[in-house]
This record gives C-alpha cells, structure tokens and sequence, in this order.
C-alpha cells in the first residue's frame, strides 16, 4: 500500500483545489517557512478521522477551514481526499485503489466516506486499525514525537509497540467480550431471581 495522492480544498490554508500525487518510494515536500507543508500532515491526520484539536495545531476544529485573509473571504467547508494503492491487499478492502474523503462545514456538520460511499468515522478507524496508518499509528512522526517517545513511560512506550505489533484490534476485541460477557451474567443473575421467586 502506498498513498497515491491528496487532494485538498478549503483546508487550512489550501484555499484552492490542491492535488499532490505520490509515486512509490520517497517523496519530498519542500517550501518556505509558513508555506503549508504542516498543513499537508496535517490533513492527512485529519482525513483519518483525528479528533484532537490540538493535534491538528489548532484551537477548534472549525480551525480546519480555511479563515480567509485581508483579500479573501474565508470558506464554509473544508474537504480532503486520501488515495491509497491498496494492489496489494494490505487494507482488508475488495479495491485496488481506496480513497477516504472527509468534509466539515463550518455548522458542524461533516462526513467520512469510503470509496465515495458515505461511513462513519468508526468504520475508518476500523479500516485503519493496526495498520499503523491510523490516528493511533507512527506513520506520521511529527516534531518533538521523537523525544516524546523516548521519554514516555514503560505502559505507554509498551502500547507504541503494541500498535506496531498489530495487536490492538485482538485487545479491542478481548474488551469486548469481556463486557459482553458481564452483561450475559447480569442476566443470568436476573434470570436465577426470578426462577428463586417462582419457585
Ligand atoms: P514551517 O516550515 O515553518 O514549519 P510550514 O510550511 O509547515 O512551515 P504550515 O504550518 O503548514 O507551514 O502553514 C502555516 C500557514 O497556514 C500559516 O500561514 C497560517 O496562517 C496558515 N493557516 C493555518 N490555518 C489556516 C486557516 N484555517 N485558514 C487560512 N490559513 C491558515
């Protein structure tokens, strides 16, 4: 899987439509300081359903659409859309290109969709989990994360190799069946009353 492209529009300071194409192997953003290049992490984070408002150096996530500038008015949405080469397989999806688009209008309201069918943001971290790719993932390493790692503490550099591993979607899962099963006992213990009641 690579990532074939991002297009952005309205988001942060892409007041235009603004495509990149990635070929596989490395590829470089290069600008001036203030030109955008954070921006472009950062719709990527967004894109795959980042919640954080600070993760996404901002104060609200309203912060994402482009707020205008003496000469331009600021716009009403913001829009990205991630392309990934998925020839291979690696994302558990019957495409071999995956596109995930996300918008947000400035009332709030926004959608997630999958290969143009509209989702919910469950369904992308559930596309995404353990891939490394996702919002919990280390595919993108921002400034200070280096230092942030090093200096986490055991559980927490424990989970960093945990998600690496691929692991977490069998401890989600673990999770889940462990409530399911004390709600199945809860029953049971309401079922045993009733039957002591009865008899
Ligand atoms: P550096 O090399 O200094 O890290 P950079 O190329 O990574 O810079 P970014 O941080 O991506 O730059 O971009 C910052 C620019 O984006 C600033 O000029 C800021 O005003 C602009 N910007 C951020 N959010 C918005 C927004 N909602 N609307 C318009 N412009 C925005």
């Amino acid at each position: 899987m690579h990532l074939k492209s991002i297009e952005l529009q309205g988001f942060k300071s892409f007041i235009h439509k603004t495509k990149l194409e990635f070929g596989p192997g490395v590829s470089v953003i290069v600008g001036p300081n203030g030109s955008g290049k954070s921006n472009i992490t950062d719709a990527i984070r967004w894109v795959l359903g980042e919640q954080s408002v600070k993760t996404l150096r901002g104060s609200k996530m309203e912060d994402v659409i482009f707020s205008g500038t003496k000469k331009r008015k600021p716009l009403g949405m913001a829009e990205v859309c991630l392309v990934l080469d998925n020839s291979d397989g690696f994302l558990p999806l019957e495409f071999n290109e995956v596109s995930i688009i996300r918008r947000t209008y400035r009332s709030g309201e926004g959608e997630y969709l999958i290969n143009n069918a509209p989702c919910r943001l469950k369904d992308i971290h559930q596309l995404f989990q353990d891939t490394g790719m996702g919002t919990d993932g280390f595919s993108i390493i921002s400034q200070g994360k280096v230092d942030e790692i090093l200096s986490a503490k055991a559980e927490d550099r424990r989970s960093i190799i945990e998600e690496t591993a691929g692991i977490v979607k069998y401890r989600n899962r673990k999770k889940e069946a462990a409530r399911k099963l004390q709600d199945t006992e809860q029953s049971l213990d309401r079922i045993r009353d009733i039957i002591y009641e009865l008899a």
